[in-house]
């Protein structure tokens, strides 16, 4: 029977990296919902709506029906997010999109808007999908929910040493204060999307290699 699973909890956990290996195992669709917050973050700084000093809700409201998301598959097979038809997969990683995303993923209207096609994107298969809330509000009913953590300090090494993979001009510790701060925001807001389901099963992976990790999750896939 093909299932549902909700993969959940704090940035740089590595939810995307587990979540892709299980889609990959299992023959599931994959779908990264923080790339989808991404893109809409990146859409707003491309029309001027966000930067440094100053944050236009209500144009970045009213132009949400002019914003088209979509995963296509690449050569080697890999889901990749397109934004009005353009290839953003790799513009949306940036560190300055990852400084604008927490306030961009706390308008209502956005987040009701891409809960809306996650959860058009999982009908009907066996999905994977990795995000804050996929187990509380995208699927609620998902027959397995995770709940990955990691020391702040252990993901903000795993997302330095990404970064600089990539070429990033960026410094451990800036890294480490934009965790910390998607953290805060991500965690002590009301309306936080980042919750764990009561029925999610927390893993703290912080001294995990990704092999045990992934069989830890498929076991429980299996059960
Ligand atoms: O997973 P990732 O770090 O790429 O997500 C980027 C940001 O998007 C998160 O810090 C969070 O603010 C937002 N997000 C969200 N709900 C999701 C996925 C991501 O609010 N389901």
């Amino acid at each position: 029977k093909k299932i549902t699973i909700a993969i959940d909890g704090f940035s740089s956990t590595g939810k995307s990296t587990v979540a892709k290996q299980l889609a990959d195992w299992l023959e599931y669709v994959y779908v990264d919902s923080g790339a989808m917050y991404r893109a809409v973050t990146l859409y707003a700084m491309q029309q001027g709506l966000i930067s440094e000093d100053h944050f236009d809700v209500d144009k970045l409201k009213g132009a949400l029906n002019d914003i088209t998301l979509e995963f296509r598959k690449n050569e080697s097979g890999k889901a990749e997010i397109y934004l009005n038809g353009e290839n953003v997969e790799r513009a949306i990683r940036t560190l300055e999109v990852s400084e604008f995303v927490s306030p961009v993923s706390t308008i209502s209207e956005v987040r009701a808007k891409l809960v809306e096609q996650q959860q058009q994107l999982g009908k009907g298969k066996g999905v994977v999908m990795d995000g804050r809330d996929i187990g509380t509000v995208v699927f609620p009913q998902a027959e397995l929910k995770i709940f990955l953590n990691a020391s702040a300090r252990e993901r903000a090494q795993r997302r330095y040493m990404e970064l600089t993979q990539k070429g990033d001009k960026v410094t451990f510790e800036e890294v480490l204060e934009n965790v910390t701060e998607r953290d805060h925001i991500d965690s002590t807001r009301a309306d936080s999307p980042l919750m764990k389901a009561t029925d999610a099963i927390e893993i703290d992976n912080s001294e995990m290699n990704l092999e045990d990790q992934f069989h830890t999750i498929l076991q429980l896939a299996k059960d």
